[in-house]
Order: C-alpha cells, then structure tokens, then sequence
C-alpha cells in the first residue's frame, strides 16, 4: 500500500543515515584521539575537558580498613560499605543499598538533593553490624563517586562544571561537591569525612585494577557515557602516571551518523548542543530515538492507522530496557514487542510486519551506539598507544567497562564487542580485554578513599 511504502522509505532513509561502515568509525577513531591530544594541551577550547582526577596511584591491594561509599550516577544512587583487608584478606564484607533518586530531586535545589541522599546514608549507616571495625574514636571515611563533569581542585575537593543526564540544579553549578555533601552530613548529624572525591569512570578504573593488574581505562554505559584512562605524565613525580577523566560524552565529530531525530532530541533537551556522543550512544536517550522515528512514521505515514497514537508523542515514554525487550523478542509472533506496543504506546493489534519493522528500528539505534562506542575505545587505545602490537612485547590492556546499558542490553555488548575486534584485526584484538566491572566504581570509591585516608 502507499502507506507501507512511504513509512518504509522513512525507515530506509533513517537507516542509511545511521551506517557506521569500518571506514568511519576509524574517522571517529581518529577524531577521538585527536580531540584527546587537544583536550590536554588547553584547557576550555576542546570538546574534551580531559579532566585531571588527582589520581596518580591506583589500588595497590594493601588497602586496609572500613570504608563508605556513595555513587551518585544518573537514576539510581549506591551506598556501600567494604571491610578492606589488606594484601591476604582484600574485600573481607560488603554491603550495598540503592535507592532510586525521586525525578523531582533532579532539577530542585542542591540542599534538597544532598540532604536526600545524606539521609538515605544516615539510614544504612545505621545497619552497620557484624565485620565492619571501625577503630576506636575512629571517624568514618566516604568515597564519593560523582558522574558528571567536575573541575577537580584536589582529590577530595572539585567544583561541578554542569550537569548532564536530565539533572539540572543550577545553585550546584561551581560550588564545590564535596562542600555541599559535607553541610548535608552535618545537618544531618553524621560524623563522616569525605576522603575522596572521584567520577565514576575513576572508580570503575580504580576497582578494575584492584582485581586486575592489567586495567587501563575504563568505559561508562550506563543512563550517560564516558571514559577514562591511565596517562603517562613526566610531571607526575612517583608514579609518572595521572588518570584522565575524559568527558567523552561532549564529544561531536562532522563523521558522527546524526540524524534529523538527534538534532530534535538535542533542541528537546536540557543541556542544547552538549553531550553529543552521549544522546547518541548512552542508555538514557536510545529508547526515545527509537519512538522519534516511530512518532513520524506515524505522523506522516499512517504507521499505525489514521490516528496518530497520542503517548507517541510523550518525550522518554519509550525507555532503553522497554526497547532492548523488544529488539530481544525471540517469540515467533513478536508477542513481547506487541505486549510493549500496548503498555507504552496504547497501540493494540498491531501486525507481524508492524512488529518485524519496530524490531529492526531497535537494531539500527543500538547497533549504532555499539559500533560508535567501540570506535570510541578505539580512539582511547590508540592515545595509550595500545592499538599496536610490538615486536616480541607481552601485551595485555584490559578496559573495564561498567553500566546497565553494556551490562543488560546483551545485543548491545556482543555488537561493540565484534566491532573492536574488527576494528583492531586479530593479532591485536587477542591483546585487547572488554571486562564487565561489575559496579566497580562504588569499590574503586571506596579503595581510593582508603589510600586517602587519614589514618595511616
Ligand atoms: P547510572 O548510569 O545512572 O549510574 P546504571 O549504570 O545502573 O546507572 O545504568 C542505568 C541505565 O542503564 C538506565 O538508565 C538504562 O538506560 C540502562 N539500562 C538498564 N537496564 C537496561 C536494560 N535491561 N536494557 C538496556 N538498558 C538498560
Ligand atoms: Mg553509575
């Protein structure tokens, strides 16, 4: 039908518009790693802030002691506490809550959304029991994870740049993080000190290289994106290492794939113009590129009848897990992607061939964001100089990579994992490790916290 045939020329031209042939994604590569030496060379003029972390000795297992910490990331928070025991007992107890952050919290005040989460902590330090020794007159020490852009002004001190993800607190904006969580803390009466202040992509690496020696970057898929790594610097006086928070998610490159439906995302959204890569790769925005395409399919082709379904039209409606549902049905009818058709969108009775389409349109969206995040990591594998293979050199990097996206959306994780082989060519790809560091940043907080501590 003329119906069928213009909703199929949309879909078409959206799915040319997002190819990701191997030729450019070495442009974005390359892109990325030249955005990487310019980010370090100045500071303000890069699309890359390459944020020092004040971090110049990761882990070494002899960390010792309790310690907390709290991971502030996109939708949940983490609050966590580890018994460290030393080089013979590493993690000797653990214990972990989550609790998810009321939407309301995400653009109010910076005093209401540290005092959420100063009593959220207060509540489960109250649970601290049995294999948790604080030494006597001891105070409590706190890693806190922070995920979003900070200028860093010592390890345990950083002001907030801007907000990313859907938060938008502007009275947070140049104040110093680790100052607002503190007056929280002491409003709410906990005897805490905040030992270390780090990003998530920091912990993730952090706790990586606690467990393996061979850790040296780590990547962030979860709501946002962003990475880390260790870079050498002469001017580092003990280590001659500094690791780097790379910001990646403001990344934008004329090779990146964006379509008319990214452009509008990016109008719709909070931060115009930034987190370019991020709206296009990150768990956060996937599912509504998916429903931007479905909603003009809708619009102007008649996709699903001659009513326009309303709810097609309400931003974020669709969400990345609801998307990675449907993008995984096996059933032979596509019964799960009708059920979610149903209860997202209220469309009902829709057709195999209807089904079959929205199940590609997940494809093209996450196939997308998997092969750009692979040339991401090519890029920072390239600034390492772990893109080669040297003569007669034992090589092994290791890139810790955590977050709900790369952890849940298994088509997502297999296709960026089969992209960075290709793009690397076997002889370096078996040099070349993707781990799942399984919420590594809380315990990368917490061991950082712990080389910081006060006490020796
Ligand atoms: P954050 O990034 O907020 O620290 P997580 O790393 O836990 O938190 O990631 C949560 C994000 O991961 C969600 O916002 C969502 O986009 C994505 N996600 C969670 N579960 C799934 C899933 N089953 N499939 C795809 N994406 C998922
Ligand atoms: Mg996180």
């Amino acid at each position: 039908s003329e119906r069928w045939s213009k909703a199929t020329s949309i879909f078409k031209e959206f799915e040319e518009q997002c190819a990701t042939p191997i030729g450019r994604l070495r442009q974005v590569a390359d892109a990325m790693t030249a955005e990487m030496h310019a980010g370090l060379a100045s500071e303000g003029d890069s699309k890359l802030k390459m944020l020092n972390s004040y971090v110049d000795n990761l882990p070494t297992g002899d960390e010792h002691g309790l310690f907390y910490a709290l991971d502030l990331g996109g939708t949940n928070f983490r609050v966590l506490r580890v018994q460290l025991g030393g080089r013979d007992g590493r993690v000797a107890k653990q214990e972990c809550t989550e609790v998810s952050i009321p939407p309301e919290l995400m653009t109010a005040t910076s005093s209401e959304l540290f005092d959420f989460i100063a009593k959220e902590l207060e509540r489960f330090i109250a649970t601290e029991g049995e294999g948790f020794f604080l030494p006597p007159g001891g105070q409590r020490e706190l890693g806190f994870t922070f995920s979003f852009p900070v200028k860093q002004l010592s390890i345990s001190s950083g002001t907030l740049i801007r907000w990313t993800k859907g938060f938008s607190i502007d009275d947070a904006v140049d104040k110093d993080v680790v100052v607002e969580l503190t007056k929280s803390l002491d409003r709410q009466g906990i005897d805490m000190r905040v030992a270390a202040l780090v990003n998530d992509t920091i912990g993730t690496l952090a706790g990586g290289k606690y467990l393996n020696n061979d850790v040296a970057a780590a990547v962030i898929l979860g709501t946002g994106t962003n990475a880390a790594y260790v870079e050498r610097a002469h001017a580092i006086p003990k280590s001659g290492e500094m690791v780097i928070n790379t910001e990646w998610g403001n990344f934008r490159s004329s090779h990146l794939p964006v379509t008319e439906y990214d452009q509008a995302l990016d109008q719709d959204s909070l931060n115009v113009g930034e987190q370019i890569f991020e709206k296009i790769i990150s768990g956060m925005y996937l599912g509504d590129i998916v429903r931007r395409v479905l909603c003009k399919m809708a619009e102007e082709a008649g996709f699903f009848g001659d009513i326009v379904p309303p709810k097609l039209k309400t931003r974020f409606i669709l969400r990345t897990p609801e998307m990675c549902a449907m993008h995984h049905d096996t059933s032979p009818d596509l019964a799960v992607v009708g059920s979610k058709l149903e209860d997202i969108f209220g469309i009902s009775d829709t057709s195999f061939e209807i089904r079959r389409v929205i199940v590609e349109l997940c494809n093209i969206v996450a196939t997308r964001a998997a092969r750009l995040s692979a040339a991401g990591i090519l890029g920072i594998l390239k600034k390492m100089g772990k893109n080669t293979v040297k003569e007669g050199e034992k090589q092994r990097t290791v890139v810790a990579v955590d977050g709900g996206l790369f952890e849940h959306y298994t088509k997502f994780r297999s296709c960026l994992k089969s992209t960075l082989n290709e793009l690397l060519g076997d002889e370096v790809a078996h040099t070349v490790v993707i781990e799942h560091a399984n919420d590594g940043s809380g315990i990368g907080a917490a061991l950082l916290a712990a080389s910081h501590s006060q006490y020796p």
